[in-house]
């Protein structure tokens, strides 16, 4: 089966109506995260490298907790890192805690204690790739950056590509244009929490919610699986929908 190429970003229309609709969601459905609270780098990174694999509500407590022993970089990388695996027990995934103390210790001799706001940069650090260094920047720094996670994929691909062009899509380069292109310069913040929250409530693997969804007429995965209704002219009754 032949790769499909991204060959026409949506326009600007369409990219705008898809903020808009998506903000609102948020705005009614957006979850309280404690690291949504922070705009401290270390902190945002802790949250989303214990998020890699791990389900929202397992990380809160063990976010509060890690924080309230390694509240800073420099706290972290003064630290034995059989102590930071023992903390992170019982999260899985060992590997994540001592990348994150390898970080704190590059942070501290490289960058003085901080973390830099630089894609090269953060990704030249281990266990920090394409997408936790843009979350880094864009919910730390406030950059207007594409985040791509498996929930942004899906919601993304369902809109704009359907079910059969999105499995036919090899590679991730064209998934990040997509998402490159729909940040908007402003509110790209909130935009990408929205992104996140959407795919993760609403717009779920196995139960979306389709019928009440605010982008379902304009939702190529949804138009595929309901043909439009047509009336009596024969012209497509778009408001029929849903
Ligand atoms: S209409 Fe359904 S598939 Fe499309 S974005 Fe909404 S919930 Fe997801």
């Amino acid at each position: 089966m032949a790769a499909v190429p991204m060959t026409s970003l949506p326009d600007r229309r369409r990219r705008v109506r898809f903020r808009r609709r998506l903000l609102a969601w948020y705005g009614r459905h957006r979850r309280d995260l404690p690291w949504r609270r922070t705009e401290d780098p270390y902190h945002i990174l802790v949250s989303e490298i214990m998020l890699q694999q791990t389900q929202v509500d397992r990380v809160v407590p063990k976010y509060h907790e890690f924080l309230d022993r390694y509240p800073t970089l420099e706290a972290l990388a003064a630290s034995a890192p059989d102590d930071v695996k023992r903390l992170w027990y019982p999260l899985g995934y060992n590997v994540r805690p001592l990348n994150l103390h390898g970080i704190a210790c590059e942070a501290v001799a490289t960058y003085g204690g901080r973390l830099p706001d630089d894609d090269e940069a953060l990704r030249a650090m281990r266990g920090i790739g394409r997408y936790t260094a843009g979350a880094v920047r864009c919910f730390a720094y406030g950059r207007p950056v594409p985040i791509v996670d498996t929930n942004v994929r899906r919601v993304l691909g369902r809109v704009f590509l359907g079910p059969r062009r999105l499995a036919r899509l090899r590679g991730q380069k064209a998934m990040w244009d997509l998402a490159g292109a729909l940040v908007p310069p402003r509110k790209a913040y909130d935009y990408n929490q929205a992104l996140m929250d959407f795919g993760a409530t609403w717009c779920t693997p196995r139960s979306p919610r389709c019928g009440l969804c605010p982008m379902r007429r304009s939702c190529a995965t949804y138009r595929a699986a309901r043909p439009a209704p047509r009336g009596a002219d024969g012209r497509v009754d778009g408001r029929a929908r849903g």
